[in-house]
């Protein structure tokens, strides 16, 4: 299959490859980077590698040439919208929901966004789906606050797509890359869906950090859960936790979690997805994880199992050099660039920890990105 917009977007670092071959690729990029700590397992394939983004999103622009509304993605190098109707990695009833609105933009006569103009109205639309709930999300971002025909544009929405279940009006005036403004009004349903992974529930709001790629994410909080093998009185210290996720999986088989996240709202997010999977030994810390941990080390307090799931710059150097304080019995680190994952790995396997076992995830089919979960035992 070839995307006619493949060498455009950028997105996509294979296209014509078979799907095996992009396996191929992967797996010998994380056999180089880390066969030095530990076997790396076979990496985990997706069964049906397409349509599997649960969060999609698009920019408007007027074409000229056909007199209506479009829209399509920005081009990774620049800020060029190219357009497209259908991706092979979007959730398709998303497309389909991106594709009505453009046509109802046209019937209400909401004029996109032209950046270079700074005129119009209708600059982005984002779409999260719940794949296990069905719940469906729709953001419409706009560039001014009053947004014409409202009531009636929200009606011939849910007419066309029963399937929505909330939709929020977003208005970002400013000249970013950011999608999101900061002011939100709800114009129809709870303003947030939920989704479940590994049997908990999760809230997710329009800005909250939740995996792309459920079907895949499952797979591998299971597995990291699995490395782990908690203990029913374990402490657990999740760093880098977002929305509490891995935490209150954990929770259920430890005897107290205590989870540390930068982000406000994912912390608010996470304390809610505590109380509604009624998780009650969990505690949420909004703080720096790197902050955090040098105050535990310094404190003498216990882990026993510390799962980090940091950005893509990985953790800092300090971060790991208090973890190695703390001796837990096990790390799991989790991690989505394999370059940073090496680097920290080769501080914690240099004295007191070795690699048991290396276990690659193809969370992103078709991109070059790869997720990696790695287990550390603690040498006695
Ligand atoms: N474990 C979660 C989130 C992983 S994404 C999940 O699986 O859903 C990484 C998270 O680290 C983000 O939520 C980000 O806000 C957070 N983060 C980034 N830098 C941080 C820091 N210095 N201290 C604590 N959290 C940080």
């Amino acid at each position: 299959m070839q995307c006619k917009q493949f060498k455009k977007c950028g997105a996509c670092r294979f296209q014509s490859d078979e799907y095996e071959k992009q396996l191929a690729y992967k797996q010998n990029g994380l056999n180089n980077l880390l066969s030095e700590f530990s076997k790396v397992e076979r990496i985990i394939p997706m069964e049906n590698p397409f349509n599997y983004r649960n969060k999609v999103q698009c920019a408007f622009y007027f074409d000229y040439r056909k007199q209506k509304c479009s829209s399509g993605v920005y081009q990774s190098t620049s800020k060029r919208i190219i357009p497209i109707d259908y991706c092979m990695l979007d959730d398709k009833g998303a497309d389909d929901i991106i594709i009505s609105i453009r046509k109802l933009a046209d019937d209400f006569k909401l004029r996109p966004y032209d950046i270079k103009n700074k005129s119009g109205f209708l600059r982005h639309v984002l779409i999260r789906k719940g794949f296990k709930t069905g719940e469906t999300m729709v953001v419409i971002v706009t560039a001014s606050p009053v947004f014409p025909s409202r009531n009636n544009f929200v009606k011939a929405l849910l007419k066309r797509h029963s399937e929505i279940t909330t939709i929020i009006h977003n208005v970002n005036p400013t000249d970013t890359n950011l999608i999101l403004g900061e002011q939100s009004h709800i114009l129809y349903g709870k303003g947030y869906i939920e989704d479940i992974l590994c049997s908990c529930t999760f809230r997710i709001s329009p800005a909250s950090f939740y995996q792309v790629n459920p079907v895949q994410t499952e797979k591998l909080y299971n597995m990291a859960i699995e490395f782990a093998e908690i203990q029913k009185d374990d402490a657990v210290f999740d760093a880098y936790c977002g929305t509490g996720t891995i935490g209150i999986i954990a929770a259920k088989k430890a005897g107290q979690v205590l989870g540390v996240e930068l982000n406000e709202k994912a912390v608010n997010d996470a304390v809610s997805n505590a109380k509604k999977n009624d998780i009650k030994n969990i505690y949420f810390i909004e703080a720096d994880a790197t902050k955090l941990i040098d105050d535990l080390a310094k404190e003498k307090e216990h882990f026993d199992v510390v799962f980090m799931d940091p950005p893509r710059a990985g953790a800092s150097r300090e971060f790991l050099l208090s973890l190695l304080k703390l001796k837990p019995k096990k790390i799991i680190y989790i991690s989505c660039n394999p370059k940073t994952l090496a680097r920290d790995l080769k501080i914690l396997t240099k004295k007191d920890y070795t690699a048991e076992k290396i276990q690659g995830v193809d969370m992103f089919p078709f991109t070059e990105h790869i997720e990696t979960v790695v287990s550390l035992k603690r040498k006695d």
